[in-house]
């Protein structure tokens, strides 16, 4: 009673005070009985209990109507008996029927004392009602009797409701109309047999067996109505949960609304479904789904993660077979579930073992395909491998690889397509999980080719025969980007100390004054000193600039520049560096391009460092600027050895020299790096070039209209509103 509402509380106490109140003013009656008042008491008690035992409930959702004759026992004894006989017969009847039914004992009191202070209130009435009423057999006394005992319906009716609409928080209207009707109906079939009751009492009491006969076959006919009520809720309830087991299948499940169903079929307080999978135990109730981990599953039988609930007893059904699904199907309820209900327990746990097996294939499937996605998309070739050593699946990687298309493939074995006898070998027999290594495979062409594989085997499903995935990459390509890095290190080692040698080694003569004193050799020491210091420069500068444009750092700073000046510029400077080199500017077209000027000088001064680097001493090197249709193109070109066709497409990519020509220090970055440049200018850049007749680098610049292009001052970097910031891709 302590868990009650308090306001229950004060309802459940003023009712008993009220019904103890109704009991005491029959107390100078009561003294004054005789036998035959203490029989008809024990009679009136007797035929209550046996009423109140054989109620037919009816459970209509968290209601339940009872169906009784106990009040029509009551009207017939308000005809024929004092009130105090009444009152003491209720206490009694309902007390110890209630009591029988073990009851919680606040329960008792509170329906006892209302039933105490209705039939107080209906026997009062009926006092004041029945002065024309002449014995049991005058209508005018069972119309008394009949106003008398609706006074109590009400009673009763308003106390039950005021304590539900407390207890659940609903309005009493609302609480009160429930039902209502049916109410109304029993309690008028109640009444006239009551007062039958009293009739044949007051005329023939062995009428009264008589009655027992329509009375039985209103109980058998009740019990049958109820019956087939509760059958046609249990199939519709039936109906409603396989076909929430039968919908369609979403990526989490969710059985709430199933168990709430399965509650109101058997009738449960609570349905749990427990399934385990792979050290997950997820435990589904009608109000969600909680998840728990437990270390070892098989350590646990299934039963174990079951609660235990006071007075409840879990009755369980496994779902699953135990290999495939593991999991239970608890029912929580106080009685033991019958033959038909643990048929029906039975019968749905087969049904969710279904449901949770097309969930997990439906996992699966979703898992297939993602990794289909993904082995679709993957630069590296991937194909699969059956137990027969024939191909089952090929990726378009596998196709750019070795030219044979998917459906020329798959089907055939990987030893007469490929001629890998390793792969077709190791699916036959148990040949370990995987594998490494190198292979020389059949290309479509009938050429061979060198690759590196990996295999491991797959199997996704216990039963399925064994598979191997063999994931393929081209030996050669591999070799070469091996070497490429190799290369790399070596030359970014070799550039790095190749300068700081004779830089060192001056510095130290300086030091240690073992130079001459003579000025002209100093400043000649000066001046190689310098050279080294800017080629360390330039490379630690490539390098910058190469890292900066793979990370997608790279600014340009685009703005109009007067070309020809800019050009002049170069060269002067270039010329001062470089006195034993001729540089010619030749047919430089004014032009106002949109670039940004220090980029340009970078990439101009690049072509004029590879054509110093690469042609012998003295021979000059022109340098050009011819207007086009929108743009100008630069040219540098030199009287060098050339580069050979093989090489010219080649030399703008990253880290590519030509090992086979002149061999001059260098890192293999300066192209790639002008290529790049010139292109986030919108530029093109491009060699022409025969083998020992010199070779002349050009690229192209956009030029800004000369009439609409804003006021450029010459040697000065423009206003940088009109200059537009690129980021490199
Ligand atoms: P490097 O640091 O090697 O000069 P670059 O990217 O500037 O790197 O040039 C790539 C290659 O192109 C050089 O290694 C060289 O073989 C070739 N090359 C570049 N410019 C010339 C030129 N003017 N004459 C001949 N070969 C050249």
């Amino acid at each position: 009673m302590s868990s009650l509402p308090r306001s229950v509380k004060t309802l459940i106490v003023g009712a008993t005070l009220l019904g103890l109140g109704c009991v005491a003013i029959r107390v100078p009656e009561i003294l004054r009985w005789n036998a035959q008042d203490l029989l008809a008491v024990a009679l009136i008690a007797a035929l209550t209990i046996t009423a109140e035992r054989c109620s037919i409930p009816l459970r209509r959702g968290s209601e339940t109507v009872n169906f009784a004759l106990t009040d029509g026992v009551w009207a017939g004894a308000l005809l024929l008996v004092a009130p105090g006989i009444l009152t003491v017969a209720v206490l009694l009847g309902v007390g110890l029927g209630q009591a029988i039914n073990r009851w919680k004992p606040y329960k008792i009191a509170f329906n006892v004392s209302q039933f105490l202070i209705g039939i107080t209130i209906a026997e009062i009435a009926f006092g004041v009602l029945d002065i024309w009423g002449d014995g049991p057999t005058d209508p005018a006394r069972w119309l008394a009797g009949l106003a008398a005992m609706f006074l109590m319906f009400v009673v009763n009716a308003t106390a039950i409701s005021l304590v539900i609409s407390r207890m659940e928080g609903t309005r009493f209207l609302d609480v009160f109309r429930i039902s209502l009707a049916v109410n109304v109906l029993h309690w008028l079939g109640n009444m006239a047999l009551g007062i039958l009751g009293a009739i044949s009492w007051a005329i023939q009491p062995a009428g009264l067996i008589l009655m027992l006969a329509p009375v039985s076959l209103a109980y058998v006919t009740y019990r049958r109505w109820v019956a087939s009520i509760l059958e046609r809720d249990q199939m519709r309830d039936l109906y409603e949960a396989g076909r929430t087991l039968a919908g369609p299948i979403a990526s989490t499940e969710d059985f709430g609304d199933f168990l709430g169903l399965m509650e109101k079929l058997l009738p449960a307080d609570r349905v749990e479904l427990v399934v385990v999978e792979e050290g997950m135990v997820a435990v589904h109730a009608s109000g969600g789904v909680r998840h728990l981990t437990i270390d070892d599953t098989d350590a646990d039988p299934l039963e174990a993660i079951v609660t235990v609930r006071s007075g409840l007893a879990p009755q369980i059904s496994l779902v699953g077979d135990g290999s495939e699904v593991r999991g239970v199907l608890a029912v929580y309820r106080s009685q033991v579930l019958t033959a038909n209900e643990r048929l029906l327990l039975d019968g749905l746990a087969g049904q969710v073992a279904a449901r949770l097996r097309n969930h997990r294939v439906y996992g699966k499937t979703l898992e297939r395909a993602r990794l289909a996605e993904i082995v679709t998309h993957t630069s590296d070739g991937v194909f699969t491998v059956d137990q027969y050593g024939r191909i089952a699946t090929w990726n378009p990687a596998m196709t750019a690889l070795l030219g044979y298309e998917e459906d020329e493939a798959i089907g055939h074995r990987c030893d007469d397509l490929l001629g890998l006898e390793r792969i077709a070998a190791l699916t036959d027999g148990d040949a370990g999980d995987g594998e490494s290594g190198d292979a020389i495979v059949r290309t479509r062409d009938g050429d061979s080719k060198a690759i590196r594989l990996r295999t491991s085997a797959i199997q996704d499903d216990e039963d399925a025969p064994p598979a191997r995935i063999v994931v393929v990459r081209d030996a050669g390509e591999e070799r070469k980007a091996e070497q490429i890095k190799r290369d790399f290190v070596s030359m970014v080692s070799h550039e790095l100390r190749s300068p700081l040698t004779p830089l060192r080694g001056f510095l130290v003569s300086l030091v240690e004054g073992t130079v001459d004193d003579d000025p002209l050799k100093r400043q000649e020491y000066y001046q190689i000193m310098l050279r080294q210091a800017q080629r360390l420069e330039r490379t630690v500068n490539d390098m910058l600039d190469a890292s900066l444009i793979e990370a997608g750092g790279l600014v340009v700073d685009l703005q109009p520049v007067p070309l020809d000046h800019v050009l002049g510029r170069i060269v002067r400077e270039f010329r001062e560096q470089h006195p034993n080199r001729p540089v010619l500017l030749k047919e430089i077209d004014p032009a106002i391009v949109f670039a940004d000027p220090f980029r340009v000088e970078q990439v101009v001064l690049n072509l004029l460092s590879n054509a110093d680097k690469y042609t012998p001493e003295r021979l000059p090197i022109d340098v050009r600027a011819t207007l086009g249709e929108g743009s100008v193109t630069i040219s540098v070109r030199d009287q060098g050895p050339g580069i050979p066709a093989e090489h010219r497409h080649l030399i703008f990519d990253r880290f590519y020299r030509v090992k086979d020509g002149p061999s001059r220090p260098g890192t293999g970055l300066g192209l790639y790096i002008a290529r790049t440049l010139v292109e986030a200018m919108s530029g093109r850049i491009w060699v022409d070039s025969e083998v020992d007749e010199g070779a002349t680098f050009s690229f192209t610049l956009q030029t800004v209209d000369a009439d609409r292009a804003p006021a450029v001052k010459l040697d000065e970097v423009p206003d940088t509103a009109e200059s537009l910031l690129i980021r490199m891709p």
